[in-house]
């Protein structure tokens, strides 16, 4: 039997890999997208436990018009059914909690709130202005430096620590201070966000759908084993089949969504590639940790608030939502769905088992209660293959390889001031662009 074979070959359907396949087909290329689970979205999922649909990651997804997911969704012609979180964000400090506006933004009253001192909040405010708009500060001090050279208050250094580290997976003092600028000036370009209203699978299978509607293909339970590469270009991939049979497809292009370690060992190991992309693999090479707690409880923990609350008074705990008051269909009636995040805090040295333990503790203190009433549908730390992001902010491998036609999408190869979800768009937005300019 001969060999099929596909314009391009995606390895992975995750955020990455599913929006990689989408804008090549919805540029007239037919693709094959290979996922070795039987599910579609990876870190941007759900499973379905105790009747409740359980995010496998994400749950704050940008929907905005200029947000990589979004024009990947348009490229196929797929829509995207989201509850826009828009004005749906609480933040709590030690001395209370903050609302962010109806409309949105609102990091002015942020900090006032934090600071309590309406001159001192309008000073730094002004300072964020001109790190945005004026002189961008470099990656040479971290964002906690650059808070320290204009306020001692600590209240406003945790609440932006509460911030970036629900946002990004890491500390203020571990953020180069130019990808902080980088990261606000990227998402204040109309990227809102918002959750799937019927769950990331859902989403992910309307994507799918689109895709294989303009004759592009999606096969699942069908694990690559190796990228094939010949005199330096890629030529196809083995995979071994949902029949469990090894088959080789060709391809002169492969996106792989598996991370850029794995990306290297599917491609025959670091020989195979030249010596700057090995040394840039292991420079910078941590990944994000993250914990994260789903659980049920007969009643919601915050009562007449239906957002997402990011915690700037605790230690690792940092982000709680409750799925199932933002979109009912989540759970069962009567049932309130809730997901918990947390944060180590060294994201280079997590001890994840003792802050799993403080996460909980910090659950129970600030939602007294939870302890005895709470059902546990998820306990996860997520480190190595599964992590918050493959790669801190900032850091992410380049989409293209040495190898000619081989590039890596996924939040491992994060554009910079991008994070999770829309970095993983944003990586393929970029590997299309490339190969399509060729
Ligand atoms: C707990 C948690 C909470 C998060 N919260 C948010 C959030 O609220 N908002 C946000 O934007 N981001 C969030 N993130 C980050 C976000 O989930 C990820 O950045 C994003 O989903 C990563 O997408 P990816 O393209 O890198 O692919 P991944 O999700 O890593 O998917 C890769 C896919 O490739 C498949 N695969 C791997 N190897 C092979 C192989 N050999 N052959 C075939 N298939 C293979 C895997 O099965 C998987 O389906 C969170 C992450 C976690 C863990």
């Amino acid at each position: 039997m001969s060999d099929e074979v596909f314009d391009a070959i995606v390895i992975g359907a995750g955020m990455g890999g599913m929006c990689a396949a989408a804008r090549l087909t919805g540029a007239g290329k037919k693709v094959l997208l290979v996922e070795k689970s039987p599910y579609l979205g990876g870190r941007c999922s759900h499973r379905t436990r105790e009747d409740c649909e359980v995010t496998t990651g994400a749950l704050m997804v940008p929907m905005g018009p200029r947000s990589a997911i979004r024009e990947a969704f348009d490229a196929v012609g797929a829509d995207m059914d989201m509850v826009d979180l828009t004005g749906r964000m609480r933040y709590r400090l030690a001395h209370g909690d903050y609302d962010t506006p109806d409309d949105g933004g609102g990091l002015y009253g942020m900090i006032e709130f934090a600071m309590q001192d309406e001159a001192a909040a309008k000073a730094l405010y002004q300072q964020l202005l001109n790190a945005l708009f004026e002189w961008t500060p470099l990656s040479s001090i971290t964002i906690h430096d650059w808070f320290d050279q204009y306020t001692d208050n600590q209240e406003v250094k945790n609440l932006f620590n509460g911030y970036a580290a629900a946002l990004m997976g890491v500390n203020l003092y571990e953020i180069p201070a130019s990808e902080f600028f980088g990261f606000l000036k990227y998402s204040s370009k109309g990227s809102r966000f918002g959750m799937a209203r019927e769950g990331n699978a859902a989403l992910m299978e309307t994507l799918a759908a689109a895709m294989q509607a303009r004759g592009s293909e999606v096969r699942r339970q069908s694990g690559c084993k190796q990228i094939l590469v010949e005199d330096g270009c890629v030529t196809g991939v083995k995979i071994n089949n949902n029949e469990g049979q090894d088959q080789i497809i060709r391809a002169p292009l492969v996106l792989s969504n598996t991370g850029p370690d794995k990306t290297v060992e599917l491609a025959g190991g670091e020989a195979a590639f030249e010596r700057s992309y090995v040394a840039r693999l292991h420079t910078d090479a941590h990944d994000a940790p993250i914990m994260h707690a789903s659980f049920v409880m007969d009643r919601p923990v915050m009562e007449g608030f239906d957002g997402c609350m990011v915690l700037g008074n605790t230690r690792n705990l940092i982000y709680l939502e409750i799925p199932s008051e933002i979109s009912p269909s989540v759970s069962p009636k009567g049932k309130y769905l809730h997901t918990a995040y947390g944060a180590p805090r060294d994201a280079a040295k997590p001890d994840l088992d003792r802050e799993f333990e403080i996460m909980l503790q910090e659950l129970e203190d600030n939602f007294p209660g939870v302890s005895e009433e709470a059902t546990f549908l998820v306990k996860a730390k997520h480190r190595g293959q599964s992590p918050g992001m493959h790669r801190w902010i900032g850091r992410g491998m380049p989409v293209n390889t040495s190898i000619k036609g081989l590039y890596n999408v996924g939040d491992g190869a994060a554009p910079s001031g991008t994070i999770g979800t829309e970095s993983a768009a944003a990586s393929a937005r970029e590997a299309v662009a490339m190969i399509l300019k060729n």
